[in-house]
């Protein structure tokens, strides 16, 4: 515990930087172009992938950004399964914003519904002056 704060012959600083890049090892980031359908190399930080990116929208689109570039923070297989489900759910959302649901007309069972309440509520009533004739009040 000690010997951390006092560098234990290392210094500190270089120490410190080690851990920070430690973390990030294990999460590679490529660069994609969708309009190209080319990757870059994996890298192992952000800033690097970026680069790989405004080397390649100079290179390859003017320094403009093409539509579906992305700089990926996960394994292959792993954004594959994203994209999929990205683009499924997107899929669907187009499906049913392209089918509104028809408001205007009630369906069957809602009508159904209200004649049963209607005959439902004419029976009572019947039945209310029923029993009032019977009783003779
Ligand atoms: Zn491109």
């Amino acid at each position: 515990m000690a010997s951390n704060t006092r560098g234990g012959g290392s210094t500190p600083f270089r120490s410190a930087t080690c851990h920070a890049t430690a973390t990030v090892h294990h999460v590679p980031y490529t660069y994609r172009c969708e309009t190209c359908a080319v990757t870059a190399p994996r890298r192992t930080t952000a800033p690097d992938a970026k680069a790989d990116r405004r080397e390649h929208r100079a290179a390859a689109h003017y320094g403009l950004a093409p539509d579906g570039d992305a700089v990926l923070e996960t394994p292959g297989w792993v954004s594959t399964v994203l994209r999929a489900a990205a683009g499924g759910i997107a899929e669907y959302a187009r499906k049913t914003a392209q089918k509104p649901r028809p408001r205007e007309a009630p369906p069957e069972h809602w009508r159904q519904a209200v004649l049963l309440l209607a005959v439902g509520a004419g029976a009572i009533l019947l039945l209310g002056m029923l029993v009032r004739a019977v009783t003779g009040t």
